[in-house]
């Protein structure tokens, strides 16, 4: 037998399935008992949240024969009667031309939707009620809201219109206030995780709780998602789903990896940062999801700590917002990698002010504001690799050596790294006008002694030792890059 994915499983047979809508569900079984269900409804809500699903509901329960029977002997309906999934009309619900279901997103032509809409004006072949199931509604032509517009104002008999979207604010006011409005609400991770224990209970698969939990919260409110997300879980493991299978087949970085990274932040331990990065990057994570991840597990922790005495969120909102900077200079940028490093080592860094080390060489000018260097230096690094990635390599071996407002002076620990930065030097100054806001003239001084550009304020042993690591960070990026 086909496999039949649990997002279809999972799908609500009854109101009473609805899970984390209760407030829609209680209202509509109110409406379907009393036989007070409008012609049009407006379904509005992020994806997965069951919109679609409680509009095939409704619309098979207007079409249940036994719900209609109760109707008629003023019997109150439970929501799991609604619709009861016994009689024909049930039954062939999903085969009835009574019933149209289309996506304003799957760019039909507007004459195919407009031929659809015509066919609400003939009487239903088989059912009571003919039922438009229409997603996206947003997405439809000015032309076809029109003819929607039209029809729910003037409805013909016995049609019933279930329109959905994701975005409200896109649906004409004339559309919203002609329809009942159903708002869908985003399904607690909470509600999500138990109801992932029991659909793993009915496959007889043994899903720990942490992995279901892990899946809830990666599903943002999805219902939807959370079925797909267990779904290639399930496809994956032998009857056994934990969460280092959840980590493995979506992807994601382990906890531990992220709190190892997160406590030597913490302890300004740059060398374990560097191991601990260099690890997670290794294991062929993608720079940004690493990011993103420990944004999260950050965010889980602070909350986690609201339950306790413990009050020191200054330093992990320090840590979070240094990681959304990153994420920001992330995008589209040739060096994920490399600023994702750069802002958990800055997170790292002492307290005190960078103090340059006393062998490093003198520069030629009053080195009075360095981290200000440090900063347009970087957002220039970040900003010029758009424009040719090879800059990367070289700006990688530069060290800001001096920085006074107007003049930056770069080091490099060889000559050939020098040479090769004054052939884009022009690229490089025009780089740093643009994000300084003035001009930038950059002079070069080449100096052996000079420490890895990430070293710089490093006292030593330390220095020596995370030389090691960033050689390494280094040599694994350069792999990537030649790939
Ligand atoms: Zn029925």
């Amino acid at each position: 037998m086909a496999y039949e994915a649990l997002y279809t499983r999972g799908r609500p047979k009854t109101l009473s399935h609805l899970i984390g809508q209760e407030h829609i569900s209680n209202a509509l079984a109110r409406a379907v008992s009393s036989g007070r269900l409008s012609h049009a409804y407006l379904l509005v809500g992020t994806r997965g949240t069951g919109k679609t699903s409680t509009a095939r509901l409704l619309a098979k329960a207007m079409n249940c024969d036994r719900v209609h029977e109760a109707q008629g002997s003023n019997r109150p309906l439970e929501k799991k009667e609604i619709p009861c999934n016994k009689c024909d009309a049930c039954k062939n619900f999903d085969s009835s031309p009574d019933n149209v279901e289309f996506d304003a997103a799957s760019n039909r032509s507007v004459e195919d939707v407009t031929r659809l809409l015509s066919t609400a004006y003939l009487a239903p072949l088989r059912s009571r009620v003919k039922t438009f199931i229409i997603d996206e509604i947003h997405m439809l032509s000015t032309e076809a809201i029109n003819s929607i517009l039209k029809l729910i104002e003037e409805p013909p008999p016995n049609v019933a219109f279930f329109l959905a979207t994701t975005e409200i604010n896109k649906v004409p006011m004339t559309i919203r206030s002609r329809c009942q409005v159903l708002n869908f609400r985003l399904i607690p991770q909470q509600t999500i995780a138990p109801y992932l224990l029991k659909l793993a209970g009915r496959l007889n698969v043994t899903l720990h709780e942490d992995a279901a939990k892990k899946i809830a919260r990666l599903a943002e409110g999805s219902m939807r998602d959370a079925l797909t997300y267990l779904d290639q879980c399930y496809a994956m493991a032998n009857e056994e789903i934990t969460l280092d299978n959840v980590n493995e087949t979506l992807g994601l970085i382990s906890d531990e990896s992220l709190d190892e990274i997160i406590s030597a932040v913490k302890a300004k331990d740059r060398v374990a940062v560097g191991r601990a990065i260099t690890k997670a990057l290794r294991s062929g994570l993608a720079a940004n999801a690493i990011n993103e991840s420990l944004i999260t597990r950050l965010r889980d922790i602070e909350f986690d700590m609201l339950g306790t005495d413990d009050r020191n969120f200054s330093e992990l909102d320090k840590m979070i917002d240094g990681l959304r900077a990153a994420s920001g200079e992330m995008y589209g940028s040739g060096i994920p990698d490399i600023i994702l490093e750069m802002a958990l080592m800055k997170l790292a860094a002492p307290v005190q002010s960078f103090v340059m080390p006393q062998r490093v060489a003198t520069p030629s000018t009053p080195s009075d504001n360095l981290d200000e260097g440090w900063k347009i230096f970087y957002d220039t690094l970040s900003l010029s690799s758009k424009q040719d990635n090879t800059l990367t390599r070289i700006f990688d071996k530069a060290t800001v050596v001096g920085f006074t407002g107007n003049e930056m002076t770069l080091g490099f620990r060889g000559g050939g790294a020098a040479g090769l930065f004054k052939s884009k030097q022009q690229l490089f100054e025009q780089a740093a006008a643009q994000t300084a806001g003035r001009a930038i003239k950059v002079s070069v001084v080449v100096d052996k002694n000079l420490p890895p550009s990430v070293l710089r304020n490093m006292p030593e042993p330390e220095r020596t030792n995370l030389a090691s690591a960033i050689d390494i960070v280094q040599a694994s990026d350069a792999t990537k890059i030649n790939d």
